[in-house]
């Protein structure tokens, strides 16, 4: 089942035609008894809270026997588990394959007076290179230094689309 949808309208439509499209649950592979269960909500950067997806929960109520589990579908725009969209991850990663410092990348892309959360987001892009580089065919690597391995990656990564349409092409959160 895709994870990621480009708009909340076509989310919505996916939500309404669980049952016809006979989706299976990922926990427990039945079919029949996924419902929708709300918007997921996230407090977004400057604190307001902006709409990221909608659970689906395999239903074990009115007539349907399902495991009770919820699954979660996401915007593509948004990254799951980030207060900024996937449009400052994407300025921020284009901003570091241009050559620019990690923390004027960071405050760049975020507007963050402060770049203290820049290493964590490379600690993020960092913890994510095993998975990508295992779902690329083929990845120079070209740079030395400490990315060496990380950058070329990334840039692999994004070739074909932007943050957003590859959470969507490739049905994972960016990072
Ligand atoms: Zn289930």
């Amino acid at each position: 089942m895709p994870t990621f949808f480009s708009s909340l309208s076509e989310l919505d439509q996916r939500s309404r035609q669980l049952d016809a499209l006979a989706v299976q649950c990922p926990h427990c592979l039945c079919s029949g008894n996924l419902i929708g269960h709300g918007r997921v909500f996230r407090k977004a950067h400057g604190g307001i809270s902006v709409c990221v997806g909608k659970r689906i929960r395999c239903s074990a109520r009115y007539g349907r026997n399902g495991c009770g589990r919820t699954i979660r579908l996401y915007l593509a725009h948004r990254i799951p588990s980030l207060q900024h969209g996937a449009d400052a991850v994407q300025a921020f990663v284009l901003s570091l394959l241009a050559g620019v410092r990690v923390d004027i990348s960071y405050q760049n892309a975020t507007s963050a007076l402060s770049p203290r959360n820049a290493w964590r987001w490379m600690n993020r892009l960092r913890r994510r290179l095993p998975e990508w580089r295992s779902r690329l065919m083929d990845v120079a690597s070209v740079r030395s230094g400490p990315f060496a391995v990380l950058f070329p990656t990334l840039a692999a990564w994004l070739n074909s689309g932007s943050v957003a349409d590859s959470q969507t092409a490739r049905n994972m959160a960016f990072f």
